[in-house]
């Protein structure tokens, strides 16, 4: 009898996304005549800076030529994307990242979903609350949940981000093995701080704890105290991994790409008391269960790093961090309190009550689709996220249908 996976049953009934995309399509059903503006999901809206589409297009090129053909590539990424990240991601800023410790892959959502494969279920998870809903859904898959606990997020040990907080996540009370930091984080915003980290970083040596450090977003950081990456951290490289994505840095939620780093330096120990190399464990998962990112998307990932390619990726963020300037001064001049939006594409909007009401107040009297904030956790009650992914023309008319509701 085929049977099913039960920890499966400790997931919530519905993805976030999910259970807005259906109230949406009801209200479209029944309010058809209104034009909805979505500042709702993480999409991007822009197109692919020309450059990678130019070498998107030579790379499909070399594909139609027997000379030039490529079939299955290397699991980890080819040698060029990888050489091109750590040179221009991290050694440019003065961080300590080898070629061979990328691991170059179709996104930051299964990296990051896939990782917790390398851990005994046993283990005690730290996961910030409010935060991006896969890192706790995954580890509910996995079976790390105590059975008793009501709430959706099981076993896991909440990393509270209140508001006094700058809305960063608190060391917790009670010893955890494998932390989830976000930064900046989605949904709030919040951009860690180097002391905020280096406290990270300091309770993850003394605890003998990993940390997964999540930089989807990095792309967005303008301020330059804040640090890009978790190794500006001494120390950070025994103890961190760090995920990257290419979908918000240069609109490649659609094509796909985006890389893992796996120190050489950064291990886990075995019952036997034994520390064992996490990057050749994730080097062995990967070989096992991934064939690698497609030849074409890879040249176009890499021409991010050309001069051109760099200048217009980063138009591309600066578009939308004004598009979030508007909305956090569109929001401020309400009244209402928002975070974040300076140093990512995010604002958190303190609703003043239940976030669901707030989405749908705007979904039905201004035909704006924003996030109810208690879909990240139960510490994003009473918030909402409005993202800044759209065009600005979309923006500055939301932001006036908003205000004309609540004004
Ligand atoms: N990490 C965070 C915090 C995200 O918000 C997202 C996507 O929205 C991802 C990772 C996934 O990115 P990717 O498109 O590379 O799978």
């Amino acid at each position: 009898m085929i049977r099913v996976n039960p920890h499966h049953a400790a997931l919530p009934a519905r993805y976030l996304f999910a259970e807005v995309a259906d109230r949406v399509r009801a209200f479209r059903r029944r309010r058809p005549e209104v034009e909805l503006i979505s500042l709702g999901i993480g999409d991007v809206t822009e197109p692919l800076p020309p450059a990678c589409i130019r070498a998107f297009h030579a790379g499909v090129d070399e594909l139609a030529a027997a000379a030039s053909f490529r079939g299955y590539g290397p699991e980890q990424g080819y040698d060029f994307l990888r050489e091109a990240i750590a040179r221009h991601d991290f050694q440019a800023r003065g961080v300590h990242v080898d070629a061979d410790e990328v691991f170059v892959s179709d996104g930051s959502k299964c990296d990051i979903g896939n990782f917790q494969e390398l851990f005994a279920t046993d283990i005690r998870v730290a996961i910030p609350d409010p935060v991006y809903p896969v890192y706790v859904d995954t580890n509910l898959m996995a079976g790390r949940v105590s059975a008793g606990k009501g709430n959706h997020r099981g076993g896991l040990v909440d990393l509270p981000c209140p508001a006094a907080n700058g809305y960063a996540p608190q060391l917790p009370q009670e010893p955890v093995d494998l932390i989830y930091l976000c930064s900046p984080n989605n949904p709030t915003g919040a951009t860690m701080t180097r002391p905020q980290l280096q406290q990270w970083v300091e309770y993850a040596r003394a605890q003998r704890a990993l940390i997964l450090f999540d930089a989807a977003y990095e792309a967005f950081i303008r301020d330059d105290a804040l640090p890009h990456s978790i190794y500006e951290i001494p120390g950070a490289r025994e103890l961190a991994v760090e995920f990257r994505s290419y979908s918000k840095t240069a609109g490649f939620t659609g094509v796909r790409c985006a890389y893992t780093v796996v120190p050489r330096d950064c291990g886990a120990w075995q019952d036997d008391g034994t520390r064992v190399s996490l990057h050749g464990l994730w080097n062995r998962r990967q070989s096992t269960k991934f064939n690698g990112v497609s030849y074409p998307v890879q040249r176009a990932a890499e021409a991010i790093y050309t001069p051109q390619g760099r200048q217009q990726v980063r138009a591309l963020a600066d578009g939308y961090l004004a598009n979030a300037r508007i909305i956090r001064e569109g929001i401020t001049s309400l009244g209402l309190r928002c975070a974040g939006g300076d140093n990512s594409p995010y604002v958190w909007i303190d609703a003043g009550r239940d976030s669901w009401e707030f989405f749908g107040l705007l979904l039905e009297q201004a035909g704006v689709v924003c996030t109810p904030g208690a879909g990240f956790g139960p510490g994003g009650r009473g918030h909402v996220r409005i993202s800044a992914f759209n065009q600005r023309a979309r923006v500055e008319l939301a932001m006036q249908r908003i205000a004309h509701v609540l004004g």
